[in-house]
């Protein structure tokens, strides 16, 4: 059986998880009517992998007793200035992800709960590439500039991102 703090802290991370998806899936939407194809790809995977990295959790807190309680899912922006705009917010989200992702983890230490400690070493590694790879993104937007050329070629190549089912969730099933 899995504590009260430990269980009331997976199902807020739970809910942060969807609403990172659902910020994804709001940019690609916006990059869909912008006419920025790949952009929109690139952003309809991130939000299949925060769907994914909450669909772990749900099934860890199942796993341990514990009782998985969905909230309401807060709005999300519906647009962005520019692709660097998105990129950037993008950045800044995952910062604060990885903010929730290192308290769970203090918290798992404070509780002896060595368990949810152990779960969450996939995350914090995970959080390190989501920051690179806003980073990089945001390096190469901004060489971009105002060179629509270099923004389509851009945008073809993040049309070619695939979605990979994330370890833990493969291992699951
Ligand atoms: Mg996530």
């Amino acid at each position: 059986m899995i504590n009260g703090k430990i269980q009331d802290a997976i199902n807020a991370q739970i809910n942060a998880e969807f609403w990172s998806g659902y910020l994804y899936l709001s940019m690609a939407m916006h990059f869909e009517a912008e006419g920025n194809s790949g952009i929109a790809n690139w952003f309809r995977i991130q939000f299949k992998e925060e769907q994914a990295h909450a669909e772990i959790f749900i099934n860890y807190l199942n796993s341990r007793g514990g009782r998985v309680m969905l909230e309401p899912i807060a709005a999300v922006e519906t647009s962005w200035e520019s692709p660097l705009a998105a990129f950037e917010a993008t950045l800044a989200h995952e910062e604060k992800v990885t903010a929730m992702i290192n308290n769970l983890y203090a918290l798992a230490e404070a509780e002896h709960d060595y368990a949810t400690r152990g779960k969450l070493d996939w995350f914090v590694s995970e959080q390190v590439e989501e920051e690179e790879t806003a980073r990089n993104l945001i390096d190469r937007l901004k060489l971009i500039g105002n060179d629509g050329l270099a923004l389509y070629t851009l945008d073809r190549e993040l049309a070619t991102r695939v979605y990979n089912v994330p370890a833990p969730l493969a291992q699951q099933d």
